[in-house]
């Protein structure tokens, strides 16, 4: 990776201000997902900005579990999230961490939360719990149980982790302020029963510690300098500053907030994308439809162009929506370099060129990619009967057509020949189901001798040598920008979009037969192709369509 990972920022700002003013003198950011999904484009952007930053500065981006919470986490998702790091571009050398390697520390913080009378076991139920919380604009109610003495709590502490209780009977709650406009600091949870095993730890433990006591403690163990998070956090930051204040711990991270991706046509919640395969309305969390890193990869994404665009989103404190159009457009600007031509037609008709001879065939030469002076050749049979796409075609065309329908007319067969329309042949029901046409010789290559033009262009492949190619054409999931947003009393999952993947057999040219998993291709005037990593088979290539081609050329 030689570019750029994230535009300068706010962020980028504090930092050069801490460098400067001998704050910091190394910049330590830290990834921590919590294992409970495959890691979807949010999470690309909160990868970008952790690991490009890191790599700006020329510190260290952890890589770090947030497996605080044993039930809904599996390993399946450990390695798929780091899987998915890696083929971002990311490294996080040496510097994998799980939480549940610091669970011991945890609760010695917890114990000496209670030793300094800053924390107490709580028996109050769910519901109790919540109503004594109150609402911002009024206080809420003393727990009946904050006053219980240090040594009572840490008896009921070291209970609850022998298993004494059962889940929910207790909970252990920091000591802070019940008349908080901060219903985060009236005294929260940061202690749990949950009798559950864990991925990692087994069933070494029936306590777990709530995100928001785990998560700044992870950050210090590790040395965080800058501790970067989704706004929705910014209300946590007090209670992550005053668990750090109040435990013997010398490091105290800083946290900073940005707004987190959202983008239109999409859902990105972990709980509403694992809906959608539990409900079967796509094939699992790599389904090329999917937000995730996963489904953009089999869908064709490079991992180059999610790094564009979570560059050119940019960062701020601003919620906002984002176009899918420009995740479009990213991958579209690159692979319009990169990427070789080939020509596939998808909803093919035949064209039979009556002048030319019947056992004939010849070889022509085609340029592989146009952008690319050093690109190389491909060879492209031609014959007497040929497919060309049904809608480059129209019975009694407008003058302003360009293609075949006007008898007469002259077209250009993409480096072959120019061929003039003669008529249409059609079935007894009156479908065309056969286009009748000429060649001239003399325009071999596609360029006529005397510099006569023709207006259009055309993709074609010789019938007999053409393969017949699945395609899939995926479109965007949702029928609307917001699914996400329930009116009218719909749900996202009434707006999936019934459209989103049509499957077809398309002709395509024998060299792309040859392409190999993962080649990335455009079919010319159609649009970018990928051959799909995992139905592809050896000379029989799967084609999942990344993005159609917007502007084609003429
Ligand atoms: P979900 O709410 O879908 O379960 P999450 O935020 O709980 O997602 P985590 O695994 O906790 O998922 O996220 C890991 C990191 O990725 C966090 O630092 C989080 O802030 C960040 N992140 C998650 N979603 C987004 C998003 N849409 N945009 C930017 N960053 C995100
Ligand atoms: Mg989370």
């Amino acid at each position: 990776m030689t570019e750029e990972i994230v535009a300068n920022n706010f962020i980028h700002e504090i930092i050069d201000e801490d460098l400067k003013s001998g704050k910091h003198t190394e910049v330590v950011t830290r990834f921590p997902p919590e294992p409970n999904g495959y890691l979807h484009i949010g999470h690309a952007k909160s990868i970008c900005l952790n690991f490009g930053t890191a790599i700006k500065y020329n510190g260290r981006c952890n890589m770090r579990f947030d497996d605080t919470n044993p039930e809904k986490e599996e390993v399946e998702y450990v390695d798929s999230i780091l899987e998915d790091i890696r083929w971002l571009g990311f490294d996080w050398g040496e510097n994998l961490f799980f939480a549940s390697d610091y669970f011991d520390r945890m609760y010695g913080y917890a114990v000496e939360l209670i030793e300094k009378g800053l924390a107490y076991a709580c028996r109050l139920t769910p519901e109790e719990f919540k109503g004594c919380r109150g609402i911002p604009t009024e206080p809420g109610k003393d727990s009946p149980f904050r006053d219980t003495t240090p040594e009572e709590n840490l008896k009921i502490f070291e209970n609850m982790k022998a298993g004494v209780y059962n889940d929910g009977e207790y909970v252990i709650r920091a000591k802070i302020d019940m008349a908080s406009p901060n219903l985060h600091m009236r005294d929260p949870a940061i202690y749990r029963i949950k009798k559950a095993d864990h991925h990692r730890t087994g069933d070494k433990w029936c306590i777990y510690p709530m995100y928001d006591f785990a998560h700044c403690i992870e950050d210090a163990i590790e040395g965080i300098t800058h501790s970067i998070c989704t706004l929705e956090f910014e209300v946590h930051r007090p209670l992550y500053d005053w668990i750090l204040d109040n435990i013997s711990i010398e490091c105290h991270p800083r946290q900073y907030e940005f707004a987190r991706l959202n983008l239109n046509y999409t859902v990105m919640s972990k709980r509403k994308l694992l809906q959608l395969i539990e409900e079967k309305y796509v094939n699992g969390w790599d389904d090329p439809r999917m937000p995730t890193v996963a489904g953009l990869r089999r869908r064709g994404y490079t991992a180059a162009s999610i790094r564009e665009f979570c560059k050119r989103i940019g960062v701020t404190k601003f919620e906002s929506m984002s176009d899918i159009a420009l995740l479009e457009h990213c991958v579209r600007e690159e692979l319009n370099v990169t990427s070789d031509r080939y020509m596939g037609v998808l909803d093919p008709i035949k064209v039979v060129i009556e002048n030319y001879p019947e056992n004939q065939e010849e070889i022509l030469i085609g340029t592989n990619n146009p952008m690319d002076e050093k690109s190389a050749t491909r060879e492209i049979p031609f014959s007497r009967e040929l497919y060309v796409e049904r809608n480059d075609y129209m019975e009694n065309p407008p003058n302003k057509f360009h293609r075949l329908g006007k008898p007469g007319k002259e077209v250009r067969l993409r480096y072959a020949y120019f061929i003039a329309f003669k008529e249409a042949i059609k079935d007894e029901d009156g479908n065309v189901i056969e286009l009748r046409c000429t060649y001239d010789p003399e325009t071999k290559g596609g360029n006529a001798p005397d510099e006569r033009k023709v207006r259009g262009t055309i993709q074609w492949v010789s019938a007999k040598h053409a393969y017949d190619a699945e395609m899939r054409l995926y479109d965007r999931l949702f029928d609307c920008e917001t699914p996400d947003i329930n009116k009218d009393g719909k749900t996202f999952i009434d707006h999936l979009y019934k459209d989103s993947l049509k499957t077809l057999t398309a002709k395509v040219e024998p060299a792309a037969q040859k392409l190999g998993k993962t080649a990335r291709i455009q079919f010319e005037r159609t649009g970018y192709f990928y051959v799909d990593h995992i139905d592809s088979t050896e000379n029989a290539p799967v084609f999942n369509q990344i993005v159609p081609l917007r502007s084609s050329w003429k």
